[in-house]
């Protein structure tokens, strides 16, 4: 719900620049490349003497900019504009759309570069009119990098190049299959890329495309080895051997940044400086030597203990393992004098081992800091209507979206101050986004500006649907306030206090083109209640797939929705003490989440099947249960968790409410006698 990217009359002028290329920037050397007639592919760019790996090849404006998707007529109306000459020119370029789209629209669709901006609703789309001569390649040995200082495109050379090489840059995403990549640059690009990758004999094909999944894999996987870094490590070297294989540059920054985190993590600092290096090397030749990451890295390399995964222990760390134990258990267990707090407090050495003696010094939980790969949605300016985020590709149900840092944070009572103190500590760039955000709140005069915004966009840091417990904190978000809201949502988003990001996920399969939707507010109180929040919060009447129901269906959903909470509240506090109605009663709740497409729910039903089978001393069956819950609770919130309910498979028995009930012999989730009959057995 963000109307924020609606473009303003300025925004939406093209903005026109006689010299396209930048002359002021002295390293570039646009002798070293040469137009020329390509077999089979038209005209391309190519090294007029032997280039070096890192060189900068081009530095150009861009002829023509408008908003993504521009129509026809707009590119009419900013060439109109243009210098008869400049029209020539245009017009002279290639058109692979010559067969469905009228000849403007087609050679502005068939050149476009994307400027990538922070704020992806605010994309721009530019014609450059020398750079639009580099072909596509899937094996690319030039990278492109926006200049938003210069308002220039760089392009540098990945690899060393020699005399008479073709020059290109890669037209989609590299670590796709051949068909994938065909048919991601027919959609955007309507011609078939015929580079030495692409044209590879299919038995030949097909290994590399099995290199490119596998690297892909790998990329999701070494996400979760947060823990087990000699296992990061090996997947790493798979990963940079494949990627030398399929000659991709590009990605070899990232895996070198994931293995300079695990050596870190071990206090192994002169191999951490060693990957740095090599990070800071490949980043010199994608994003330049003054670029952002360049520059992090170089910092990094120089001190690679100023990285964030080496943190001294302070109390936030304790705090959190506390939230996230209040998270699920039940909400009387995370009073301060319970047991289990008792036992985090007194046993957070044995969760966090690596306790650097000689610095006294303790690690941050071991998650892995990712650079982004945004590659599984888009988002896309609705007229008068905000935003949409949709799926870029199939994405499957646990699946990482996106991982987010708030522009900044604030506690939940918050007046006019808190908010400037907010945007004060931010930079200018975060203050003009903050300040492009919707505001609906602006109809009313009891607000000012910047307090509607953050009203408007906020989003709970640490929300815990399940308990309804509420988190203590907002932030906003660029990305995630574009994704709008459904009483039915596809995506949950779990802030990770350790790394103050926000994680966007798949809560179940999505196609791609599906919009991508997650919940506002509590989507368990009925459609009439749900549509007053709406209003009152956000000023939109909802019309997602529950919301459009009428009549007995939608009172049949009312109905579900209500009966969910109630089993929910009952059991957080902890009332179900008849087991067989509370199994029957687990039985009920996730058949009912079904039905509603409220799979987030699905881990605290599972939880209330091992907490019923561990106070009844079923520790095997109770096993089952915190599999099943920890599983579920993995794929809609991450591993926000992991450690607790790693223990409570490990030890049902260590559970404080375990042994409180008369023991009896019960059934794991899967046992086909609780599914046909719902009730345990009595010892
Ligand atoms: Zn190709
Ligand atoms: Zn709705």
């Amino acid at each position: 719900m963000d109307y924020g990217s609606i473009p303003s009359a300025k925004s939406s002028q093209p903005s026109m620049h006689s010299t396209t290329s930048v002359n002021d920037i002295e390293e570039s050397d646009e002798e070293a490349i040469c137009v020329q007639e390509i077999e089979h592919k038209g005209k391309g760019l190519v090294a007029a003497r032997p280039i070096k790996r890192g060189e900068l090849l081009l530095a150009e404006r861009p002829f023509l900019v408008l908003p993504s998707d521009p129509s026809n007529s707009s590119i009419l109306v900013a060439l109109s504009q243009c210098s008869r000459e400049e029209q020539r020119t245009f017009f002279s370029l290639s058109n692979s759309f010559r067969d469905r789209l009228l000849p403007a629209i087609g050679i502005f669709e068939s050149n476009a570069i994307y400027l990538p901006h922070s704020d992806p609703a605010r994309e721009q789309e530019a014609i450059f009119l020398l750079a639009s001569r580099f072909n596509s390649s899937c094996s690319p040995n030039v990278s492109k990098c926006w200049d938003p200082t210069l308002h220039a495109m760089l392009f540098r050379t990945l690899r060393d190049v020699e005399e008479g090489e073709e020059l290109c840059f890669n037209y989609c995403d590299v670590l796709g299959t051949r068909d994938q990549r065909r048919e991601e640059i027919l959609e955007e690009r309507n011609f078939e890329c015929r580079c030495e990758v692409c044209e590879l004999d299919d038995e030949e094909s097909r290994a590399s495309d099995e290199r490119r999944s596998t690297i892909a894999r790998l990329f999701e996987e070494v996400a979760g080895c947060g823990k087990e870094p000699t296992l990061g490590m090996r997947k790493i070297k798979i990963a940079l051997r494949l990627l030398k294989e399929e000659k991709l540059i590009h990605y070899e920054t990232s895996f070198y940044y994931d293995a300079f985190q695990f050596c870190v993590m071990v206090s192994d600092f002169s191999n951490a400086k060693a990957w740095i290096k090599r990070s800071w090397e490949i980043s010199c030749c994608t994003s330049g030597p003054d670029s952002d990451i360049a520059r992090m890295f170089k910092l990094y390399w120089a001190n690679p203990r100023a990285h964030e995964v080496f943190l001294e222990l302070q109390c936030p760390i304790l705090v959190s393992l506390l939230q996230a134990a209040a998270y699920i258990l039940p909400r009387r267990l995370a009073q301060p004098d319970s047991s289990l707090t008792n036992a985090l407090l007194h046993d957070h050495a044995g969760l966090y081992e690596a306790i650097d003696a000689k610095q006294g010094r303790m690690y941050a939980p071991p998650i892995l800091l990712r650079l982004a790969r945004y590659t599984k949605f888009k988002v896309k300016p609705i007229h008068l209507k905000g935003a949409a985020v949709s799926a870029a590709r199939d994405l499957t149900k646990g699946e990482i979206i996106l991982s987010e840092s708030p522009i900044f944070t604030l506690p939940l009572v918050r007046d006019q101050n808190a908010v400037m103190g907010g945007l004060h500590a931010c930079n200018s760039e975060y203050k003009r986004m903050y300040y492009d955000m919707c505001n609906c709140h602006d109809v009313s005069d009891e607000m000012s500006k910047e307090l509607g915004i953050f009203a408007t966009n906020g989003i709970p840091c640490g929300t815990d649907c399940c308990s309804g417990r509420v988190a203590d904190r907002e932030g906003v978000f660029v990305i995630s306030a574009r994704i709008n809201h459904s009483c039915t949502p596809n995506v949950n988003g779990s802030w990770i206090d350790w790394v103050q990001q926000i994680e966007q996920r798949a809560t179940r399969d999505i196609k791609k083109g599906e919009e991508l939707c997650r919940a506002y507010i509590d989507v368990l109180l009925p459609k009439e209640e749900r549509q007053k929040v709406l209003m009152d919060k956000y000023w939109f009447k909802c019309k997602c797939e529950s919301c459009i129901l009428t009549g007995d269906k939608s009172a049949a959903s009312d109905q579900r929705r209500r009966r969910i909470r109630e089993i929910l509240d009952k059991h957080f506090d902890g009332k179900a003490k008849d087991v067989d109605e509370g199994f029957l009663e687990v039985r009920e709740g996730l058949k009912l989440v079904a039905q509603e497409g409220l799979v987030a729910y699905d881990s605290a039903f599972y939880f209330f099947g091992f907490h019923l089978c561990a106070a009844s001393s079923d520790f095997e069956s109770a096993k089952e249960w915190a599999v099943k819950a920890r599983d579920t609770h993995r794929l809609v919130f991450g591993q926000t968790l992991e450690e607790i309910y790693e223990r409570l498979v490990a030890n049902p028995a260590c559970y404080p409410d375990a042994r409180t009930l008369p023991q009896r012999s019960l059934h794991g989730p899967d046992s086909p006698s609780w599914n046909s009959h719902g009730i345990g057995t009595g010892s």
